[in-house]
């Protein structure tokens, strides 16, 4: 929306946001009137914050870490919406751009973008959607109290969860949302949403303006809404699965073709590469340390570096690829990505993996059916499956020796998300599961 219809709709005050190399939004405001100006010039913000922790500390490393200088944030009309649920409210994201109007190379929201334009340069258009689960109920002195216990995906939790359900609907609706599901999830308190199928930028831009209508309506209600990988110790985690589809030509590559599961060459050479890469890019997937108590084997988490068809325990888990509506409908789904992520890292860098598959025309590995948990270490070591990272220390140091995500990030964004996991895995040493559920539960 332009300054003027963000005015017309009743917009005062502008919400600007990114979200950091950590995960954690982060968010400036401007009046409606001086939008325009931050459309243009943007407004001012230190580039320290390419360092920040989900603490607010920030990764000191030498040669990287300096308390001077200032990038500008510039708020993109185009994705610019009025929150109608939040009358008087305007939301937009942000680029970071240069004192001298260059991107900035430490712009997450400036990497897709160069990732979706070097995928249109192979001939291939991107289709994407995210799936968020999230946790509504109470903070009570520290603990959290559910807004509802069960059953999973329960009708009987209806009493607790219908008004909060339906005013999550009209929320998303009147900030322009179309939401595809709304709905109670497995875990006490649990709910998730799928948003729609859109162009990469797009589908992240909308995952997080969804995120911001949530906490809204929670608030409303007295509640608070958490996107923390887990919010109780030992209990089911959020998720944020993103799902990808690859088209070329007007045809999605992942139905129709005469490949396993019906994909087509090129399809199963990005598929291929995705995998490749998933060690490495399990560090952008799943950012914090608690992700790892998350990412269990046998929880529909995907720890193990395989696809299959339908298989939720697979990480990348091809998905619609059956029915009548295949054509439109095939993507596959990475299930190891949770609510701390950074979307346009995790999307950038998964185009990126899909990519280099293509490029160096990958095999695929076999599609595996089963729990790979229960299959042996031969068996594993047999068909080429790997456990993902297991702590967050391992996930940083596949992150920092990947050439290909140095070179598709640029040096300077690859070097700051490295120092920041590898700081987040410092903070966070020698803390148990309870505590560093009780750090990051309100900070995701
Ligand atoms: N809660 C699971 C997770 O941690 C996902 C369950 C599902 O596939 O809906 O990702
Ligand atoms: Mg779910």
């Amino acid at each position: 929306m332009t300054p003027e219809e963000l005015r017309e709709a009743g917009v005062r005050l502008v919400g600007l946001v990114l979200v950091d190399n950590a995960g954690i939004a982060r968010m400036k405001c401007v009046p409606i009137d001086r939008f325009a100006r931050a459309c243009e010039r943007g407004i001012g913000w230190s580039s320290v914050w390419g360092l920040s922790l989900g603490d607010d500390s920030f990764a000191h490393d030498p040669g990287l870490y300096s308390p001077s200088g200032d990038v500008r944030l510039r708020a993109d009309p185009d994705a610019a919406v009025a929150v109608g649920c939040a009358p008087g409210w305007g939301w937009a994201p942000i680029d970071h751009h240069e004192q001298s109007g260059e991107p900035w190379a430490g712009c997450q929201r400036h990497f897709l973008r160069r990732m979706v334009s070097e995928a249109e340069a192979a001939g291939i258009e991107l289709m994407a959607a995210w799936e968020l689960e999230f946790s509504v109920g109470r903070d009570e002195r520290g603990e959290f109290v559910p807004l509802h216990r069960g059953p999973g995906y329960g009708a009987a939790t209806f009493g607790e969860t219908g008004g909060f359900l339906l005013a999550l609907a009209d929320a998303l609706q009147q900030s322009g949302i179309s939401a595809e599901q709304v709905h109670v999830e497995y875990a006490d308190g649990q709910m998730e949403i799928s948003l729609p199928p859109a162009d990469a930028l797009r589908a992240c831009d909308t995952s997080i303006l969804a995120r911001h209508v949530i906490r809204w309506v929670a608030a409303q209600q007295g509640l608070r809404a958490s996107f923390s990988p887990r919010v109780v110790a030992g209990s089911v985690g959020n998720g944020s699965h993103i799902h990808l589809s690859v088209w070329r030509d007007g045809v999605n590559r992942f139905a129709g073709g005469g490949g396993q599961e019906g994909l087509h060459p090129d399809g199963e050479q990005f598929v291929a590469g995705m995998l490749r890469h998933l060690p490495a890019l399990t560090a952008l997937g799943a950012p914090t340390a608690l992700s790892y108590e998350r990412l269990q084997p046998s929880h529909w988490a995907g720890v193990y570096a395989c696809w299959g068809n339908e298989n939720r325990e697979a990480a990348l888990r091809l998905e619609g690829a059956g029915g009548a509506s295949s054509a439109t409908s095939a993507n596959v789904e990475w299930m190891s990505v949770d609510g701390a992520a950074n979307p346009y890292l995790v999307t950038g860098a998964l185009i990126a993996a899909g990519l280099d598959g293509l490029a160096e025309r990958l095999e695929l590995a076999p599609a595996v059916s089963e729990d790979p948990a229960d299959l042996s270490g031969a068996d594993l070591a047999a068909l080429g499956i790997v456990r993902l990272p297991e702590a967050l220390e391992a996930a940083a140091e596949a992150f920092a020796a990947s050439s290909m995500v140095r070179s598709a990030m640029g040096d300077y964004l690859h070097d700051r998300v490295a120092a920041v996991r590898r700081a987040e895995a410092a903070t966070a040493d020698g803390l148990d599961e309870e505590t560093l559920v009780a750090n990051y539960r309100w900070r995701y």
